[in-house]
């Protein structure tokens, strides 16, 4: 890796050859253009933005499945069955994994690839665990460029797998097309402490496990949240969050959820909703990208470096407000750029 991505730096017209690989789906490029846009020394990023940048026209028609729940719903066991279904039904499969690095840790990398151990040897298949342990809970930051660069490469579905863990399943929920919540079959009264932020998100629940002893459970659980959200406003007008009882493990009822995915694109393309949802993204990323590009900035300014100090200092000593010390450094910050 460590040669390919230093050829990146010393040439721009690498980054170009390296697009037309990705485009061309060779997945061996796909692996160090995601490699690249990971990195975080600055010359890597100049070349993954040429990158991306480059590929984004051809980006836009996968669509972008978030997949999340807690640990042991079935998740890895339900992305193996889907996504060798999909690929039967002749799509290209890309998954990322996102792991909350404080919960899996790098294990996770060989434990996702053993576990969907059959899908991650499928030709029409990429499977990717992202590095843990940034910004936003674990979950990558650079994921949506990582969404990105499969897209190019050919893969018109890419899911991005979360664990049930505080922030990322809404961070995710806001770089997919489509959010599914995969759920254990759930007691009456667990249901009524279910995070409802969570299931507030969801495009689709799962109940999983609806096999053998659990069948019965499963289907009365799918019952039961499908009541619960029948009081929920829905996330998107014109689209009734189905829920569906289904067996990861047997297969049964996971072939349908490819024909709502195929609904819940055709109903949001035809209400607008679809472009409307993407260009939202877009428009939150652009305003991610100036706060963090600002905040770089005014870290590195030397006028900043020089005060900040002192008035940390004061309003940590209570003898200056925080509102007031901000004020006088962003005013130090925009005389001295
Ligand atoms: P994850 O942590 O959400 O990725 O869950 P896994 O896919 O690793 O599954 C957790 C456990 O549940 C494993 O032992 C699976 O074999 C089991 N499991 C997954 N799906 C099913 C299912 O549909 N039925 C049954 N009975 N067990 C399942």
């Amino acid at each position: 890796m460590g040669s390919g991505l230093a050829s990146c730096r010393s040439r721009p017209g690498m980054t170009e050859k390296l697009a037309e690989a990705i485009r061309a789906g060779d997945r061996r490029a796909l692996a160090r253009g995601v490699t690249l846009v990971e990195s975080t020394r600055p010359d890597h990023r100049a070349a993954a933005e040429r990158l991306v940048e480059a590929l984004l026209p051809q980006a836009g028609a996968a669509t972008r499945i978030g997949i999340s729940g807690p640990p042991g719903a079935g998740k890895s066991t339900f992305i193996e069955r889907f996504g060798l279904d999909g690929i039967a039904r002749g799509h290209k499969i890309a998954v990322l994994a996102v792991d909350p690095a404080s919960k899996r840790g790098g294990g996770a990398i060989l434990g996702d690839k053993t576990r969907m151990a059959e899908l991650s040897r499928a030709p029409a298949a990429f499977i990717r665990p992202s590095p843990g342990g940034d910004q936003m809970g674990g979950v990558a930051r650079r994921t949506p460029e990582t969404i990105l660069l499969c897209a190019a490469a050919g893969f018109d579905a890419v899911m991005v797998e979360t664990i049930g863990a505080g922030q990322s399943e809404t961070t995710v929920a806001e770089m997919v097309d489509m959010f599914v919540l995969i759920l254990p079959p759930a007691a009456g009264d667990e249901l009524q402490g279910l995070k409802r932020g969570v299931i507030e998100l969801a495009d689709l629940v799962l109940i999983n496990k609806a096999d053998g002893e659990l069948a019965e459970h499963a289907n009365r659980s799918a019952a039961d949240y499908a009541n619960a959200l029948r009081l929920i406003r829905p996330r998107t007008a014109g689209w009734e969050t189905p829920v569906r009882a289904i067996s990861a493990l047997t297969g049964a009822g996971v072939a349908a959820v490819w024909d709502d995915v195929a609904r819940f694109r055709a109903a949001l393309e035809t209400s607008g909703a679809w472009r409307q949802h993407r260009a939202d993204q877009a428009g939150a990323a652009l305003r991610a990208e100036i706060g963090d590009g600002l905040l770089a900035q005014f870290r590195a300014a030397p006028a900043v470096a020089a005060r900040l100090p002192d008035i940390e200092r004061e309003v940590r000593e209570g003898t200056r407000t925080a509102a007031d010390g901000a004020r006088h450094l962003l005013k130090v910050f925009a005389r001295d750029v």
